[in-house]
């Protein structure tokens, strides 16, 4: 049995992971992919040493990230899922009977096939005939649409680091506004409250330049560093908080209960933003 150390993102700590095989081990032109398999979470995915999934608790993950706004946007047809590469926040959107074209923007096509060939119960949605697959910088494909095409836009990017970068930017995020629909709806995660409260906040300002309604979800996650993962949305006029269409999907951990009680609360919310919250781990991403 070998070990694995996880670094986690912008702050001192690390996680460690029992490793019993190696499956897949690689470089792509971006980073360096790998397949392992641990004993209690089954296969994971790694891309330059950050746990992107585990098999065992990869739903609570994809499930969040994308039905919160799926059933809070009154009819999500048109849908960009960037980055998610693994396919799972693909295969979520598409179980719903609503959308008609997913374009699944992923800019490393070798997570694609790696997730294909090791992981096809995550990437099952990839030959569905409402997906067009596009294979570059999400930041680009986003700049480049026509105005107000889209509905809901999902970011399932790596962390806020290197190429992921154009993800978050002030830039980024008035192209994402211009091209959703009047109702329309976005949605990225933005890391751990616990690990990274300065990210979580910053996030937050950055979407407020470009977006007249933004909240915060979060939801908990064994593998990914800080376990309370959060969620932000920027949305064009609708409160994500209300769910808009019933739950009708065969779905793990989300329902329409959860919905409403995976948003942070706003006295929370208020003392975050204020910096009234202080705690040892304040995890800054960089912006150059
Ligand atoms: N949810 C996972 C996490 O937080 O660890 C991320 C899973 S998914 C595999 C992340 C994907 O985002 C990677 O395959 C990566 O290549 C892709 N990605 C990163 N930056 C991107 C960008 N600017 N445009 C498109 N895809 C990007």
């Amino acid at each position: 049995m070998i070990r694995f150390v996880e670094e986690a993102p912008f702050v001192p700590t690390q996680i460690s992971y029992e490793i019993s095989n190696i499956l897949y081990k690689g470089r792509s032109r971006f980073q360096e992919i790998e397949v392992v398999e641990n004993p209690d979470f089954g296969r994971m995915l790694l891309l330059d040493g950050a746990v992107q999934l585990t098999e065992a608790d990869e739903f609570f993950y994809h499930e969040m990230l994308t039905h919160v706004l799926m059933h809070s946007h009154p009819n999500p047809r048109r849908v960009v899922v960037i980055g998610g590469g693994d396919g799972g926040a693909l295969r979520e959107v598409l179980r719903h009977k609503t959308v008609e074209k997913v374009f699944f923007v992923e800019i490393d096509g070798e997570v694609i096939k790696v997730a294909e060939k090791f992981f096809p119960r995550v990437a099952s949605g990839n030959k569905d005939p409402r997906v067009e697959i596009r294979v570059m910088d999400g930041a680009e494909f986003i700049k480049k649409r026509p105005k107000s095409d889209i509905d809901v836009i999902i970011v399932d990017s790596t962390d806020i680091i290197g190429f992921a970068r154009t993800l978050f930017t002030q830039d980024f995020f008035k192209a994402v506004r211009n091209c959703l629909r009047e109702e329309g709806m976005f949605v990225t995660h933005s890391e751990s409250i616990l690990f990274h409260r300065d990210t979580v906040v910053k996030v937050q300002k950055i979407l407020k330049d470009a977006f007249p309604v933004v909240d915060l979800y979060a939801s908990p996650l064994a593998t990914y560093p800080g376990y309370w993962w959060s969620y932000a949305v920027g949305s064009m006029k609708l409160s994500p908080r209300e769910v808009r269409r019933p739950h009708k999907i065969k779905t793990k951990f989300y329902d329409n209960e959860i919905h409403g009680q995976s948003f942070i609360t706003k006295k929370f919310y208020e003392k975050l933003m204020a910096g009234k919250l202080d705690w040892a781990l304040k995890g800054t991403f960089s912006e150059k």
